[in-house]
């Protein structure tokens, strides 16, 4: 989703990183730690057409991530010692990797850079993912897009009329039909992507076998020393528009399934997408009532020792994919830009 705002939002993060405000600052607002956010870490291909390649970074950025870490001199340390470390409020400065969804590439491509440099990370796991039964609909939303030369169809919020013949155009729709279905219940949306996915012929389930490590290889992964497994719920809804109920049990449920899985407690947990319209101060309550030590948000922001009384509502970095720059990674973990941007939004549980 490379929009003005994304060119903007870069534009003002290298002028910060070169204006070495970051470096000072780091010192009062760079907080006592940070979560960072990764989804696929492959290679890069070079499609004209690929809006969501913000969820993806490369090895070598990866790589230069944690060398980053290493100069700062922060302790990479497991989603387990979050919690003490911020009830500790001092100490050095920590940073926790993780992993959203369960992707091959993690395994594939993290895993071994992690290894060199003796990164502990997290893994959020959904088990519908590994199962092969929930799809990932944004990508599916993506090649939808792609395979049609326009978009025309009725919601319960009206109809949608886009045309999709040109590269440009095809980028418009799907920003455009992205947040169309955002407005969405979180049912009407997933039988609207179903529908034309399977019009369009799109291989949902396919992509999901193909980019989602399965129940097998989730095991031996587990087994890796530095790996934690944490849940993201059973399907990947976005728990607040669900009822409680429902949300509850996609939380409770997605544990339960883990546990039962690799014979380990599982402590963690992400809110699928995550942002303030999918996951609210009642999911935040849930997620402790469930059982969860942790669990994160993408809600941008770096971590205070105040943090050690909101342990369901963690704030993260993400690593987007737009942005391969240490200099703005660096600008990220001064705490400057969510810091500001914070000032002017309402922060709040809800
Ligand atoms: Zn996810």
């Amino acid at each position: 989703m490379a929009s003005l705002r994304h060119q903007a939002i870069g534009a003002a993060l290298r002028m910060l990183a070169a204006t070495r405000l970051d470096r000072l600052a780091a010192q009062s607002l760079g907080g006592q730690g940070v979560i960072l956010t990764f989804h696929h870490v492959r290679l890069a291909t070079d499609r004209e057409f690929s809006e969501n390649r913000l969820l993806e970074v490369t090895p070598s950025f990866l790589e230069s991530v944690l060398r980053l870490l290493r100069e700062l001199d922060y302790d990479i340390v497991p989603m387990d010692a979050v919690p003490a470390r911020l009830s500790s409020g001092q100490g050095r400065r920590f940073a926790a990797i993780t992993f959203d969804d369960g992707y091959a590439d993690t395994r594939d491509y993290a895993l071994p850079i992690l290894k060199r440099f003796e990164a502990p990370f997290t893994v959020y796991v959904v088990p519908g993912f590994a199962d092969r039964l929930a799809p990932l609909w944004w990508l599916d939303l993506e090649d939808i897009v792609r395979a049609r030369p326009n978009i025309d169809l009725t919601l319960s919020t009206g109809r949608v009329v886009l045309p999709a013949r040109t590269p440009l155009e095809k980028r418009s729709a799907f920003r455009q039909l992205y947040w169309r279905m955002r407005a969405l219940p979180e049912a009407e949306m997933r039988e609207t992507i179903a529908l034309m996915a399977a019009d369009s012929r799109v291989d949902t389930m396919g992509r999901v076998a193909r980019l989602c490590l399965d129940w097998a290889a989730l095991r031996d992964f587990s087994r890796e020393s530095l790996v934690t497994i944490g849940a993201h719920s059973l399907n990947h809804p976005r728990l607040r528009l669900l009822p409680e109920e429902a949300a509850r049990h996609e939380m409770a449920a997605s544990k339960a399934r883990l546990e039962a899985e690799f014979g380990k407690p599982v402590k963690h947990f992400a809110y699928p997408v995550g942002d303030p319209t999918s996951a609210g101060a009642r999911d935040f309550r849930l997620a402790g009532e469930v059982g969860f030590e942790t669990a994160v948000t993408t809600r941008p922001g770096v971590l205070f020792p105040e943090h050690a009384s909101a342990l369901h509502a963690l704030p993260r970095l993400s690593m987007n994919g737009l942005y391969q720059s240490t200099d703005l990674v660096r600008a990220l973990l001064s705490g400057l830009p969510s810091g500001l941007a914070n000032r002017f939004r309402r922060v709040n549980a809800d």
